[in-house]
């Protein structure tokens, strides 16, 4: 069966304190155990809730980015092998606003896959159209595009180890959520590419999550299509009590 995952993705929010009180929320008011819950806070604070966090039954600690090579001279930026030492069991790549805004590259993207699964880290692999490529109806294509660019050269062992979130620009941090219907479609696509690379049996074993403007209110809806298996929670994951209530909505 395909993991339920539920993931939060704080972006550059919360200082320490602030996420340390979110975090013991969040543990505290914990009562969907079947539900894997990753924690994506800002890079800093890895190690610190790595230990805290991965006593509990369910849940994980990830980082939002790495950088695209292994080591060096490159001031400022940080290691797969650096987050994976800290604690992290996963890893954010591919998201809308590292491609929009630090121009990532597919290249890029698929030389940070590489460096994650090295260091064993899960990817989550983020995939989505911008409003124009919906609207000229054109999202297929660009979704296809990024699966085949950055993930398709993955063995079939090595697949495993990635999910895959689905994350329409145009709904991201906008309000604008996609309908059911729109994320299935989009869902059962995603994994009949899957499919059609790996077979059926490997497809089936991917979780794939839904992410853009995710709720309290909408998330059930969304979580009972067949193909969404979760969520990639932005704004709503900055509240524990709004977090929970999507954790608890399969
Ligand atoms: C995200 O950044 O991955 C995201 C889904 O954000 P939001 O839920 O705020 O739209």
């Amino acid at each position: 069966m395909r993991k339920k995952i539920v993931a939060a993705n704080w972006k550059m929010n919360k200082t320490l304190q602030e996420g340390k009180t979110l975090v013991n929320a969040i543990i505290s008011g914990n009562s969907n155990v079947d539900v894997t819950k990753i924690i994506f806070p800002p890079s800093l604070f890895v190690t610190e809730f790595a230990s805290s966090i991965k006593e509990n039954a369910g849940f994980f600690v990830g980082a939002q980015n790495c950088y695209h090579t292994e080591s060096g001279a490159f001031t400022g930026e940080i290691s797969a092998s650096a987050i994976a030492s800290c604690g992290a069991t996963h890893i954010i790549i591919g998201h809308s606003e590292r491609r929009q805004y630090f121009h990532e590259t597919a290249e890029q993207l698929k030389q940070k896959v590489n460096l994650a699964l090295k260091h064993k880290l899960v990817a989550v692999y983020c995939v989505g159209e911008k409003l124009n490529e919906r609207q000229t109806n054109h999202y297929f294509t660009a979704v296809k595009n990024q699966l085949q660019e950055v993930i398709f050269h993955l063995s079939e062992s090595e697949i495993k180890n990635i999910v895959i979130a689905y994350e329409p620009v145009w709904a991201i941090g906008t309000g604008l959520t996609a309908s059911p219907e729109q994320a299935q479609e989009m869902h059962a696509f995603i994994r009949l590419a899957a499919a059609e690379k790996y077979g059926i049996s490997i497809a089936n074993q991917i979780s794939i999550l839904y992410g853009g403007s995710c709720n309290a209110k909408n998330a059930k809806e969304l979580f009972a299509c067949a193909d969404v298996d979760g969520g990639l929670i932005g704004g709503a994951s900055l509240v524990a009590e709004e977090f929970l209530q999507i954790t608890n909505s399969f």
